[in-house]
C-alpha cells in the first residue's frame, strides 16, 4: 500500500470500518453478505482483487465462490479445484496465510479465513496488485475484523434459514395431516399419503407397500406407468431384503446407490433409479408395510428427507387407524340403526295387534253387553209378574225361589252394565253430564247402599273429615260408579270384623292443580307393589278364577275383573288420578290398601 494512501486509511479507519462493519452485519443471506463484504474490501484497498470461498457446512463442499462481487455458477465443475488451491492451515486452523509474489512479481495476497465461533466457513483473499506494498498487521486486523462480521451475517442467515425451512417443513406437516383427517375413506388413504408426501420430501417414483403373508402388494403409487402391471405389482419377501431390515429394526432404510447395494433387486420393467428411501408403516407398534420413494441421481436423498419421511409416515400410519376405526364405527352405527329400525317395525307390529286385539275384545264386550241385556230385561219383566201373582204369593217355596231368582239378574244386570261401562270409556263416549257434587253425600249414599253387606261382613265403615269438603265439578252418577268400586273391594278383600277407614282433604296437585282427595283405608289383604298398577286394568284380577264367588261381598270373592279399570276410567275423563298404597299382599298380617282419588275442583275437562 502506498503511503499516501494509508494515511489517508488511518483517518478514515475507524469511521469507515464501523460503516463497513454495520452495512455487513445487516445483510439477509450469505450472497449479500459476501457482496457487501468484497465492497467495502475493494473500497478499503482499491485495487485489490478480492475472491470469496464459503464451505458447506457438514459436507465440506464448496458452496459459493465469489470474484470481485461476481458469483461463479458452475461450482460442480471447479469446486473441487478451488477448495484444493486454499491453504490447508487456512480451512482447517483458521490462520492467516499470506503470499508475497503471487502470480506477478511483487503482488501479494493474503488468505484471512472468515470464522465465526471457532468455526470456518470460508476464506476470504485479496490480491494487490503489482508494485503496491504488501499488507500490514493493521491492514490483516481490518480485513480479519470484516471477515469475521461477514461470517457472523452468513451463520445468523444460514441459522434463520434453517429455522424457517423447519418451520415450512412443519407447517407442511401439519398441512398435510389435516388433509389426511379429512373424513377420506381407508382405501382412499394411500394415495392421498402419497401425494401429501410429496410436498414434504421430494421424489420421482413412490409406492405404498402392504405386506400381505409373504408379499407386498401396491396399495397406491405415484410415477410408475400407468398400465396392467402397476396394478397387479407384487413384490414378493425375500429374507434379508430391505423389507426385512426396516421391519426387524423399526427404523427407515437409505440406499444412495440401488445397483450398489447387495441383494437389491429391481423390477425389471422399471427404469433404475438410484436412490431408495423406504419408511415403516406401522399398525399398533407392528410394521405392516412400507413407503417406497426413489429418485433418478444417486445420494438424491439428504438425512433430513429420510426424518420428515419417516415423520409423515408416523402421521400417515394414525390417519389410516383413524380412518379404519372411524369406518368400523360408521359401519357399527349404521347396523345398530338398522337392528333398531326392525325392532321397532317388529314392536309397531306388535303393538297395532295389541290395539287390534284390544279393540276386537271392547267390540266383544259391547255386542255381548247389548245382547244379554235384551233378554235380561224380558226375563226380568216376567219375573215382575210372576211376583205379583196371587198364587206365588202365597206359595213360600215360590217366593224364595222368585228372590233368589231376581236377585241373581240384578247381579247379571249389574255385570253387563259394567261391561258397557268399560266399553264406553274404551271407546272414549263416557258422555260425562258435570254439575257441582258434593263427594260426601255420594260416599254416604255408598255407605248407606252396602249396610247390608258390612252387617254380613261385621265390618265398620267410618267416615272421617268429610264435612268440611268442597264441591267438584263431576258426574255425580259416574262418580257414585266410582265410590262403589273401590268400597265394595274394601269390603271384599278385608277378613270379617275388619275396618275401613274413608277420609277427605283439599290439596294443591303438581299435575291437577286444586283439587279433593279421598283416601279409602281398609284393613284387608293388601297387594304386592308389583300388581297395584296392573289391577287397574279391565280384566284383570289376582285371584284365581275358580275363587270367584257369586256373592258380591264375599271375602276375596273376587268378579269380572271391572271394577277398578271403570273406576280410573271415570276418574281419568274428570281430569283426576287413581292409585293405590300397599305394603304387600299379606293374608296373615292384613296389613291394608288404601286407594286415593284426586279430583280437580274446577273442571279441567276439554
Ligand atoms: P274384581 O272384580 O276382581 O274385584 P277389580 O277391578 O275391582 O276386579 O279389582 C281387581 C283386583 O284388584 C282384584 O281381583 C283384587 O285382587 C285386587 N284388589 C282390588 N281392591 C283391593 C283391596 N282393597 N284389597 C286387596 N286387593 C284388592
Amino acid at each position: 500500500m502506498l503511503p499516501d494512501e494509508k494515511n489517508d486509511q488511518n483517518n478514515l479507519t475507524s469511521p469507515l470500518q464501523l460503516e463497513a462493519s454495520q452495512d455487513i452485519s445487516g445483510a439477509v443471506d450469505a450472497g449479500s453478505a459476501c457482496q457487501k463484504l468484497t465492497f467495502w474490501l475493494q473500497n478499503l484497498f482499491p485495487s485489490n482483487e478480492v475472491s470469496i470461498l464459503l464451505v458447506d457446512p457438514g459436507s465440506n463442499r464448496v458452496g459459493l465462490f465469489m470474484r470481485g462481487g461476481v458469483l461463479e455458477e458452475d461450482l460442480e465443475a471447479t469446486g473441487q479445484v478451488l477448495l484444493d488451491s486454499v491453504p490447508e492451515q487456512v480451512l482447517s486452523s483458521g490462520q492467516v496465510v499470506l503470499n508475497s509474489s503471487v502470480n506477478a512479481p511483487s503482488s501479494s495476497q493474503v488468505i484471512v479465513p472468515l470464522k465465526c465461533k471457532e468455526k470456518v466457513i470460508g476464506v476470504v483473499s485479496l490480491l494487490s496488485p503489482a508494485h503496491r506494498s504488501g499488507y500490514e498487521p493493521f491492514d490483516i486486523d481490518l480485513i480479519l475484523s470484516l471477515a469475521s462480521q461477514a461470517a457472523a451475517s452468513i451463520e445468523t442467515a444460514r441459522l434463520y434459514k434453517a429455522e424457517q425451512e423447519k418451520l415450512q417443513v412443519e407447517e407442511k406437516l401439519i398441512q398435510a395431516e389435516r388433509n389426511l383427517s379429512a373424513g377420506l375413506k381407508p382405501f382412499e388413504l394411500p394415495a392421498a399419503i402419497l401425494e401429501q408426501m410429496a410436498a414434504v420430501v421430494p421424489y420421482e417414483r413412490g409406492s405404498f407397500l402392504m405386506r400381505e403373508g409373504h408379499v407386498l402388494r401396491i396399495a397406491a403409487q405415484r410415477g410408475f406407468p400407468k398400465d396392467e402391471r402397476t396394478q397387479q405389482l407384487v413384490i414378493p419377501l425375500r429374507e434379508g431384503d430391505v423389507f426385512f431390515q426396516i421391519a426387524d429394526s423399526n427404523r427407515p432404510v437409505l440406499i444412495d446407490d440401488v445397483t450398489l447395494a447387495p441383494g437389491w433387486t429391481q423390477v425389471p420393467w422399471l427404469a433404475i433409479n438410484h436412490s431408495w428411501v423406504g419408511v415403516p408403516l406401522f399398525s399398533k407398534d407392528r410394521v405392516v408395510g412400507m413407503v417406497s420413494l426413489t429418485r433418478r441421481e444417486k445420494g438424491a436423498f439428504s438425512q433430513e428427507d429420510v426424518l420428515m419421511a419417516t415423520a409423515f409416515a408416523l402421521q400417515a400410519a394414525m390417519a389410516l387407524e383413524n380412518a379404519a376405526l372411524y369406518e368400523e364405527i360408521t359401519r357399527f352405527n349404521q347396523q345398530l340403526e338398522q337392528m333398531v329400525q326392525q325392532r321397532t317395525e317388529e314392536l309397531n307390529k306388535a303393538l297395532l295387534a295389541l290395539e287390534r286385539m284390544d279393540k276386537n275384545k271392547t267390540d266383544f264386550i259391547n255386542v255381548a253387553a247389548h245382547e244379554l241385556r235384551t233378554p235380561l230385561t224380558i226375563m226380568k219383566g216376567y219375573l215382575g209378574m210372576l211376583q205379583s201373582n196371587d198364587t206365588v204369593k202365597v206359595t213360600p217355596l215360590l217366593v224364595q225361589a222368585l228372590d233368589g231368582i231376581l236377585k241373581g239378574t240384578d247381579r247379571l244386570h249389574e255385570i253387563i252394565n259394567s261391561m258397557l261401562d268399560v266399553a264406553r270409556i274404551d271407546n272414549q263416549v263416557l258422555n260425562l253430564k258435570l254439575e257441582a257434587v258434593a263427594l260426601p253425600s255420594i260416599i254416604k249414599r255408598v255407605q248407606s247402599d252396602f249396610n247390608t253387606y258390612l252387617a254380613e261382613r261385621k265390618q265398620v265403615l267410618q267416615l272421617l273429615d268429610l264435612d268440611h269438603l268442597p264441591l267438584v265439578q263431576g258426574d255425580s252418577l259416574m262418580l257414585l260408579k266410582v265410590f262403589q268400586n273401590v268400597i265394595i273391594n274394601a269390603i271384599k278383600y278385608t277378613p270379617d270384623g275388619g275396618m275401613i277407614t274413608i277420609t277427605g282433604g283439599r290439596l294443591q296437585d303438581e299435575k291437577i292443580g286444586d283439587c279433593v282427595e279421598i283416601s279409602i283405608q281398609d284393613t284387608g289383604i293388601g297387594i304386592d307393589p308389583g300388581q297395584q298398577e296392573v289391577i287397574f286394568e279391565k280384566f284383570y284380577s289376582t285371584g284365581k278364577v275358580s275363587l270367584h264367588s257369586s256373592g258380591k261381598s264375599s271375602f276375596k270373592g273376587g268378579g269380572p275383573g271391572l271394577g277398578l279399570a271403570i273406576a280410573r276410567g271415570i276418574v281419568l275423563a274428570h281430569g283426576g288420578r287413581i292409585w293405590v298404597e300397599s305394603v304387600r299382599y299379606d293374608e296373615e298380617a292384613c296389613l291394608g290398601s288404601c286407594f286415593h282419588i284426586l279430583l280437580p275442583l274446577k273442571s279441567v275437562i276439554q
